[in-house]
C-alpha cells in the first residue's frame, strides 16, 4: 500500500466515481470501505437525474449542469469496464410545483441498483483496489502523504479524500449528518403503464420501465437508523394513489430505508481541508438528495482539485472550511 497516490474513504457513489476518475488519470488509487461498497445511500436511492427540479438550491445548478453532461460517458464507461448494463429507465418527469404548476421537464433516470453491481466491477476493472470491511478511524499527516489508521493496519498514501456519506469525516468534524429516507417499490398490475417520473415537492413515483415504480420518500432527522414503518409506508402509498389513482391496485413489492448525507446549509462539501491537512486531504460529502445526481461532476472537480488545477465550476459555495463550526484542519 505504500506506493499509493491516493487513499479514498468510502465505497459509494461518490468514493467510487472519484476513484474511476483518478485511475483513469494514471493514478493509482485504493478505496477503504467500512462495509460493502454501494450498500448505503447510493444503493438506497431513487436514482433520479433531477438537475432541473426547481426544488433545488440554485447554487446547485451549475454543478447538476456540468454532471447532466457528464453522465453519458461516465456510464459508458462504467458498462465497459465493468460489462454490465445500467439502462436509463426514463427520459421524463411530470413535475408538480408549489405554486400549483405542471411542468414536463426532460430528466432522466435509471436504477441505483444497477449501478451498485457495475461500479464496484468498473473501479476494480480499472486498476483500483477496492478494500471492503475496513473502516478508517483516523487519518494523521506523514512526511509528505497521511496515514489511514484501520483495525486492519495503516495505509500510508500521498493524498487522502473523504467520501463517507453520512457518517463523520475521519479527519476532523464537519457537520454533515444523516436524514432518512423511507421508500417502497410496487407492481403495478399487468396493462397498466407509467413511463415517466411523477414529482411533487413531497413525493415521487419512479417507473423501473419493467412493471416497478418506486415510491418515495419521507424525510426523517432521527439518526443513523434504517428501520422502516408500515404506517410511513402507507401514508406514501396513500399520497401516491391521489396523485396518480391506477396506483390504488398496486402491490407493495419492497420497502426499506436510507440515509441521505446532509450538511447545515443543503449543500455538499466539496474542495481541499485546511491546516495540516492542506494538499493532502480532500472532502467529497453532503450530497444531500443529489449525489446520484452530482456524482460525475463531483468526481471531475475532486481530480481536477488534486491536479492543481482550477474547477470547471466555481466551488467556493462547497468548501470545506465554510462552516463555524468545521474542523477539519
Ligand atoms: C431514499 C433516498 C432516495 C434518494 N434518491 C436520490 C435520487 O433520486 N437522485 C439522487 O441524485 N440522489 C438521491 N439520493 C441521494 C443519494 O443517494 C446520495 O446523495 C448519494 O448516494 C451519496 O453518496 P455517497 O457516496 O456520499 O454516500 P454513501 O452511498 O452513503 O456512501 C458512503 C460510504 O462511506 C462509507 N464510510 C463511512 N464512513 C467510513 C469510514 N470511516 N471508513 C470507510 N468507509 C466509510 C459508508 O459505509 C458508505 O458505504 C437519495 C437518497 C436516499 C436515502
Amino acid at each position: 500500500m505504500a506506493d499509493t497516490e491516493v487513499l479514498i474513504a468510502g465505497g459509494g457513489i461518490i468514493g467510487l466515481s472519484a476513484a474511476l476518475e483518478l485511475a483513469g488519470h494514471g493514478l493509482r488509487v485504493a478505496v477503504l470501505e467500512r462495509g460493502k461498497a454501494m450498500q448505503e445511500a447510493s444503493w438506497a436511492a431513487a436514482g433520479m437525474l433531477a438537475a432541473t427540479d426547481p426544488e433545488n438550491p440554485p447554487a446547485l445548478q451549475a454543478l447538476a449542469e456540468l454532471s447532466i453532461r457528464r453522465y453519458p460517458a461516465f456510464l459508458q464507461r462504467v458498462e465497459q469496464l465493468s460489462g454490465l448494463r445500467v439502462p436509463l429507465r426514463t427520459a421524463k418527469t411530470l413535475q408538480y410545483t408549489h405554486q400549483g404548476e405542471q411542468l414536463w421537464l426532460e430528466e432522466h433516470s435509471f436504477d441505483p441498483r444497477d449501478l451498485c453491481a457495475a461500479l464496484p466491477a468498473a473501479v476494480r476493472a480499472a486498476g483500483v483496489e477496492l478494500i471492503e470491511e475496513t473502516e478508517v478511524l483516523r487519518v494523521t499527516v506523514d512526511g509528505g502523504g497521511v496515514v489511514a489508521e484501520t483495525a486492519r493496519g495503516s495505509f500510508s498514501a500521498a493524498k487522502f479524500i473523504s467520501c463517507c456519506g453520512a457518517w463523520l469525516p475521519p479527519l476532523g468534524t464537519l457537520p454533515v449528518f444523516p436524514v432518512k429516507g423511507q421508500m417502497a417499490t410496487v407492481r403495478l398490475p399487468d396493462g397498466v403503464v407509467l413511463d415517466h417520473v411523477i414529482r411533487t415537492p413531497e413525493l415521487y413515483l419512479v417507473p423501473r420501465g419493467d412493471g416497478r415504480v418506486v415510491i418515495g420518500a419521507t424525510v426523517e432527522h432521527g439518526g443513523f437508523d434504517k428501520s422502516v414503518e408500515r404506517s410511513a409506508i402507507e401514508r406514501m402509498l396513500a399520497s401516491a394513489t391521489r396523485l396518480w389513482p391506477a396506483m390504488a391496485a398496486a402491490e407493495i413489492v419492497e420497502t426499506w430505508a436510507g440515509l441521505r448525507p446532509a450538511s447545515e446549509d443543503g449543500l455538499p462539501i466539496l474542495g481541499e481541508c485546511v491546516g495540516e491537512f492542506a494538499n493532502r486531504c480532500w472532502a467529497a460529502a453532503g450530497h444531500f438528495r443529489n449525489g446520484i445526481l452530482l456524482a460525475p461532476a463531483t468526481a471531475h472537480l475532486i481530480g481536477q482539485l488534486l491536479r492543481g488545477e482550477k474547477p470547471d465550476v466555481d466551488i467556493a459555495a462547497f468548501r470545506c472550511d465554510r462552516f463555524a463550526v468545521a474542523n477539519v484542519h
